[in-house]
């Protein structure tokens, strides 16, 4: 027995366990784990950072304007609603440090991401699962899930490691059918994979109990800036603003960031190149009978047979140096989430699954 005792919730969480990137023995690895853009950030971004570092001396801006007005003027948002975080994590935990405590209840979806259930605990909040119908958010379950006591409702939409969506009626169906006192966070992360989606901005528009996060590190190639932001009423804005460290994000990432959001070219760019070889793979991958859902994200969640295939194929693939994601701890132990790299990366996966459906070695 220790004489420090953590705070109630702290000693259930386990820890992340974020995307491989070796193989003991394997040199020229391809990491397909963590949803990263095979492009990398646009170069603009690049360049941003590297004037940055000359000014590492001097403290980050704290009110992060320059980032929040282009993030405003790219997305037609009001600046002065959106917050900025270390990764959008960071906005997660603000949600649930600021909303909820002992005895109030978290809810997210069966394959939800694990930061909610992660952050929920780290508030001392109760994380609830709730079911979801053939890997998509059910809103009529979320809403059956709802008591008194729930103060958030986390749906990532497009949602990972699934991959699939719900419209927008069904989002607002959603938020309209919550309970008082309960807040709705729809987690964009993958937001700009999708053609002329707004991620649910014209939704927190009209209503009062709706926000949303949203990410560097997914289209815009920055995971390793660790930069997100958030959005919502400016109510719930200014409560978060105020559990948020003066100087939660660095000099360097609110520059990449700043030059990332406005060079849309390069985010159409990639937009397009990862549609195109996510259904050629998908297409590839489903010849092999091994089938997925339509994905709307830059991954494709592989279905196996059970869960001794599923990670026969995954150990595999680690002999060829390409590392995709084991998903048993999101409840699909029988699947492999396969991030779409680039096009030398997709044709290695295809090869590499038809030469393990027909028996071949991997070596
Ligand atoms: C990758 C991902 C994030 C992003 O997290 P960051 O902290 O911004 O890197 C958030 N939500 C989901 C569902 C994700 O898959």
């Amino acid at each position: 027995m220790t004489q420090f005792t953590p705070q109630p919730g702290i000693m259930d969480i386990a820890l992340y366990q974020g995307g491989a990137a070796h193989v003991d023995g394997v040199s020229n690895v391809t990491k397909l784990s963590s949803n990263e853009n095979p492009l990398g950030p646009s170069p603009k971004a690049v360049e941003a950072m590297a004037a940055a570092v000359a000014a590492m001396h001097r403290y980050p801006s704290s009110d992060q304007t320059a980032l929040r007005r282009a993030i405003g003027e790219t997305h037609g948002l009001d600046p002065d609603r959106i917050i900025c975080g270390a990764g959008s994590d960071e906005i997660i935990a603000f949600l649930c440090q600021c909303y909820a405590g002992p005895g109030d209840e978290v809810l997210y979806t069966e394959h939800g991401f694990a930061m909610y259930r992660i952050s929920a605990l780290a508030a001392g909040a109760t994380p609830v699962e709730v079911a979801e119908h053939e890997r998509v958010t059910d809103v009529d379950a979320l809403l059956a899930g709802c008591t008194p006591q729930t103060k958030l409702v986390f749906i990532a939409n497009p949602n990972n490691p699934t991959g699939t969506m719900i419209s927008e009626a069904e989002v607002a169906r959603l938020a309209d059918g919550l309970p008082k006192g309960a807040l709705l966070v729809l987690d964009g992360a993958y937001a700009e994979y999708v053609e002329n989606f707004d991620a649910g901005a014209k939704l927190i528009e009209a209503r009062s109990n709706v926000v949303m996060t949203r990410t560097f590190s997914k289209i815009y190639g920055l995971g390793g800036a660790r930069i997100g932001w958030g959005y919502g009423p400016k109510e719930i804005i200014d409560v978060l603003n105020r559990v948020r460290g003066p100087f939660n994000v660095s000099t360097t990432a609110l520059a990449g960031a700043e030059a990332a959001v406005r060079d849309t070219g390069y985010v159409a760019h990639c937009r397009a190149e990862n549609a195109k070889w996510r259904g050629w793979l998908a297409d590839q991958l489903a010849k092999l009978g091994v089938p997925s859902d339509t994905s709307c994200a830059n991954f494709i969640l592989a279905r196996f047979a059970d869960q001794a295939e599923a990670e026969a194929c995954d150990t595999f693939l680690q002999a060829r140096g390409l590392i995709v994601r084991r998903v048993a701890g999101y409840n699909l132990p029988s699947a492999l989430r396969i991030t779409i790299g680039d096009e030398p990366a997709c044709r290695a996966v295809a090869a590499a699954v038809a030469d393990f459906k027909s028996g071949q070695d991997a070596e």
